[in-house]
């Protein structure tokens, strides 16, 4: 039997929301990003400001060029997770199964709902009109047999449209996108496909399967698949994100050490906090350093269970300590949790002493954190809560 996913994407959703925390923002191209004298770059910019050619990733600088009228808006992570969770529980009291696949994006399965609910397309509709209301944000629903294709079918929906692929139909729609909207494909892999003449998805439905295997390896063989449509990934029900990160890019490159250091710890005072806010503790620690000739890294460690900040900055130093052996002056660097679990069932659990004081700390200084805010101010990023 079909299954019926839908893939739920929110419309440039941080700027969405700015515009509702602060309807005077309605209808003027808005970006959000760092700051555009530095080297900030942009997280989401409203549909007004796209049509100069502005896309998220940009530089703020470039953007301000193509853009020069465009209100900026620094980005308040805190207050997108809260919209996220709002959605996600007017989803859930729709769909048996919802996945938060990022925080502007869910996977719903719908199999066997249509008894419930008529036609998916009229579901799709009431969803898009639910949202809306209650939060005040548009955003763009695919409907198919798999949440690939869903998720393509969204793309191609926005914005604050709904497209339904039939079953059947999967490979004949993919066909003819390029092969770029295939989800998975980095600027490599692209760059790999087009060397080889593959253009369009169909072009690479359409290619051998061995020569696949043989230039991507066992990727290949998946990348064929998925341009047929095909996909079996499932639905998976967690409502927590799968990581957490924050990164800077600085004002101008760096090797001071005591620089470096300051940035590390204040990236790993706001990963820490969203990761306390959620109730969660990270399994795994990453650092990411690019270099002013942009050769990037990622360092990781795998460790017990944290959630204090002292843990995870000894951790991202130690990391930066050994990966840093370049003679290079370092442009970005970013801190990233993830292997996320819930810190709920820990929490009666804490026998020693000092753990529990340690988390108590912690809590307080979140508290403080929540009552005042906290402005820090590095590199090109202002962040406020
Ligand atoms: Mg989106």
């Amino acid at each position: 039997m079909a299954r019926t996913i839908f893939h739920l994407d929110m419309d440039a959703f941080f700027a969405n929301v700015e515009r509702v925390l602060n309807p005077s923002l309605k209808s003027k191209p808005l970006i959000v990003g760092g700051n555009p004298e530095g080297r900030g770059v942009v997280s989401s910019a409203s549909y007004e400001a796209r049509k100069y050619g502005v896309h998220s990733a940009m530089p703020m600088s470039r953007a301000k060029k193509l853009c020069p009228h465009a209100v900026i808006v620094t980005p308040r992570h805190g207050r997108y997770g809260e919209f996220s969770g709002r959605i996600y529980r007017i989803l859930q009291t729709y769909a048996p199964l919802v996945e938060r696949a990022s925080i502007d994006e869910f996977y719903l399965d719908l199999t066997g709902c249509e008894r419930l609910y008529g036609h998916m397309l009229r579901l799709a509709g009431k969803l898009k009109e639910v949202i809306l209301r209650e939060t005040g944000l548009p955003c763009s629903i695919g409907i198919a047999s798999n949440k690939l294709v869903a998720k393509v079918a969204s793309g191609q929906a926005k914005p604050d449209g709904l497209l339904r692929i039939p079953p059947g139909e999967e490979s004949l729609f993919l066909s003819r996108l390029p092969v770029k909207e295939l989800p998975g494909i980095g600027e490599t892999t692209h760059k790999k496909l087009r060397d080889r003449g593959i253009r369009t998805i169909g072009d690479l439905a359409r290619f051998p399967r061995d020569l696949l295997a043989s230039s991507f390896g066992k990727v290949g063989e998946s990348l064929g698949e998925r341009a047929r449509g095909v996909d079996r990934e499932e639905v998976r029900e967690r409502g927590r994100q799968k990581s957490l990160s924050q990164e800077t890019t600085f004002e101008s490159d760096s090797d001071d050490p005591v620089f470096l250091k300051t940035t590390l710890s204040h990236l790993v005072e706001e990963v820490g906090y969203r990761l306390r806010k959620q109730g969660m503790k990270a399994k795994t620690v990453s650092l990411k350093v690019r270099y002013s000739d942009f050769r990037t890294i990622t360092r990781s460690r795998t460790v017990g269970e944290v959630d204090g900040n002292a843990e995870i900055y000894r951790i991202v130093r130690e990391l930066l300590e050994k990966a840093h052996t370049r003679r290079v002056r370092i442009r970005l660097l970013g801190v990233c949790l993830s292997n996320l679990t819930p810190a709920v069932a820990q929490k009666q659990l804490f026998e020693d002493e000092r753990e529990r004081r340690k988390s108590s700390l912690y809590r307080s200084l979140d508290r403080i954190r929540d009552k005042f805010g906290l402005k820090l101010h590095f590199g090109s990023s202002i962040w406020r809560r």
